[in-house]
């Protein structure tokens, strides 16, 4: 792979890993973001009714898909109903805060002594400054109650069997047809004039008239006087406020239960149950009611979290067959895997950085769906990112099986290429070492050869002889005769010498019409004889030229290697002999 291509090729993985790292931010904050939307829609239900409304709806926006058009439908009407709301409740602390200088000014009616008098008075100034601050109200009522507890203990038991102011105020706890009327909420809005004033109209609001357990009985304890008309003291109380009747807080309960049936996800076999359990807490819920309710939705609740539980178990076995199957593509990866080291490397990097991006997902997963919906994606991304590289990895093994088919074509091509210039070298090599003409060795190809049979008889020992054969006055044929006619002898010589000796002799044409014979393992006597055959040969041959019959000899030399001699010598001396033959008259052979 080129330098070029290994550059986009890291900076295209670089950018994958910046853009799985930005996913993954993106993902935890808008998890964290849902997470924070429904803690806070949580908190904020209860106050109003179209917030709470809203609230739900939220909620639903969250765990549904389409989050941005959800949003988008939803923002504009929670702004409104958060307005409203807010509206709504500062004018309910506007009256709460009146009703409270109302208090105070008919405590002064009573002519309370001047200590009281004085505390009355610095205690409506006080609201008066206070006014619309909810957090003081509590402070403030404890001191009305205080004040008036004074004011009625100064003023008598007579006064004391009368409906106290906030009884005469706030009306009977409970009315006619047994509904719930607040002393107090979680919210000083909820207070008892706002709720006075809503009395006229039947309330229909569960969540306000959710009483506040604790903040009743802190009420009550900062306001004696309240507590002990409360208490029963009345006519129309018919329960102690210390333990408020089923009847106050059975609508509360009903809508809760109904709250927590509605967000419990069941198995169909348990939706009969649930549905007959909805329409007894639509229904009015006794005491004696209740607690076969309670059970149904324990029995619900359970069934609920077992059947999670088998879903898990069936989302962990199938998560385990897909993270086997990963391993297993993984392990084909990498057992196939022949690209560099620094592409494994990136690859094994990415594959970390993915599972340890999955192990995060499932740490920071709040409940089954969204465990579901992060191990999906995380899956996705592993798979996605195995086939890629399998995918790349694959196309790269294609191409380099192509080179390598390539490259094997070329190489048998060369080879046969190779072959064909051995065997044309081979053959060079033979025409450089053989004589045109008569197709014996030549003087290169003698050479090669007395340097080898003399190099094996230095190793291996034995006799070598050496012999040098001269036609006799050849000038004269070529003069006599023509060049061709001397070409054609030298042929008929060389194919007469050749017939006669042994596949282990070696004769070569050395020049001209000159021939030398090399005999290994030959001794001398056998070599002079073969020699003398040869030159017999020769003057036999039935030369003729133009119907002339023409007798040609030859002269020759011999002579044996003695040890350790060097070719040159061993040639000079056979040299020697072949001129003594000549000088001695010719067509003989002279042994030296
Ligand atoms: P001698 O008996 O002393 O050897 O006499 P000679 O004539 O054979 O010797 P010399 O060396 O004087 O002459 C050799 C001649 O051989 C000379 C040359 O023209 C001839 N000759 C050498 N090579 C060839 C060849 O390949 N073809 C032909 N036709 N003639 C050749
Ligand atoms: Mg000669
Ligand atoms: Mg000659």
């Amino acid at each position: 792979m080129s330098d070029d291509s290994q550059r986009w090729k890291a900076k295209y993985l670089e950018s994958l890993e910046q853009q799985e790292r930005q996913e993954k931010r993106w993902e935890n904050r808008l998890d964290l973001l849902r997470r924070g939307l429904v803690r806070t829609s949580l908190a904020a239900e209860g106050s109003d009714k179209m917030v709470d409304q809203c609230m739900q709806e939220l909620r639903e926006i969250i765990r549904g898909d389409n989050l941005d058009a959800g949003l988008a439908g939803l923002i504009p009407r929670l702004e409104k109903a958060v307005l409203d709301s807010e509206h709504r409740r500062q004018q309910r602390s506007q009256a709460n805060f009146s009703a409270l200088a109302t208090l105070a000014r008919q405590l002064l009616d009573l002519q309370p002594p001047r200590d009281i008098r004085k505390a009355l008075k610095r205690f409506a100034k006080e609201v008066e400054r206070q006014a619309g601050n909810i957090a003081e109200l509590p402070a403030l009522l404890g001191e009305l109650g205080s004040l008036q507890q004074q004011t009625f203990s100064l003023l008598g038991d007579v006064e004391q069997q009368r409906p106290g102011f906030l009884q005469r105020l706030f009306g009977p706890r409970e009315n006619a047809g047994g509904a719930a009327e607040p002393l107090a909420t979680a919210e000083p809005t909820s207070l008892p004039v706002a709720s006075r004033a809503e009395q006229t109209a039947p309330l229909q609001q569960p969540d306000e008239q959710r009483p506040q357990a604790a903040l009743s009985a802190n009420t009550l304890d900062s306001l004696p006087l309240a507590a002990s008309l409360l208490s029963g003291e009345g006519d129309d109380y018919a329960l102690p406020a210390s333990e408020p009747g089923y009847s106050a807080v059975a609508p509360h309960i009903a809508a809760s239960l109904g709250k927590l049936l509605d967000e419990l996800q069941l198995p169909s076999h348990h939706q009969a149950l649930a549905a007959d359990l909805r329409q007894r807490l639509g229904g009015t819920l006794n005491w004696y009611e209740l607690v076969p309710a309670l059970d149904d939705l324990a029995v619900l609740v359970l069934a609920v979290s077992d059947s999670g539980q088998r879903e898990f178990a069936v989302y962990l076995s199938q998560l385990n067959e897909r993270l086997a199957s990963f391993l297993d593509t993984l392990n084909q990866a990498q057992e196939g895997y022949s690209e560099s080291l620094l592409q494994t490397r990136s690859f094994n990097q990415e594959l970390r950085e993915q599972v340890s991006g999955l192990q995060n997902s499932v740490q920071q997963a709040s409940d089954l769906d969204s465990l579901k919906r992060a191990l999906e994606t995380r899956l996705d991304g592993l798979l996605q990112t195995v086939s890629q590289h399998q995918r790349k990895r694959d196309e790269q093994e294609a191409r380099v099986a192509e080179r390598l088919q390539g490259l094997m074509g070329k190489v048998a091509e060369m080879e046969e290429q190779a072959a064909h210039f051995r065997e044309h070298i081979e053959e060079q090599r033979q025409k450089a070492l053989t004589d045109p003409l008569t197709g014996l060795p030549n003087r290169a190809g003698w050479n090669e050869r007395l340097e080898l049979e003399v190099a094996r008889r230095q190793r291996y020992g034995g006799e070598l002889l050496l012999a040098v054969l001269d036609v006799d006055h050849f000038k004269r044929i070529n003069d006599g005769y023509g060049h061709l006619a001397g070409d054609k002898v030298l042929k008929i010589i060389a194919q007469e010498l050749r017939k006669r000796t042994r596949k282990t002799d070696f004769l070569a044409r050395f020049g001209g019409e000159e021939f030398v014979l090399l005999m290994p393992g030959t001794p001398l006597s056998g070599g002079q004889q073969l020699l003398e055959t040869l030159r017999a040969a020769v003057a036999a041959c039935p030369f003729h030229f133009k119907g002339e019959p023409l007798t040609i000899t030859c002269s020759a030399g011999l002579t044996a290697f003695a040890d350790n001699e060097r070719s040159d010598q061993v040639f000079e001396r056979a040299d020697q002999a072949l001129y003594q033959a000549k000088r001695e008259g010719r067509d003989r052979l002279i042994v030296a």
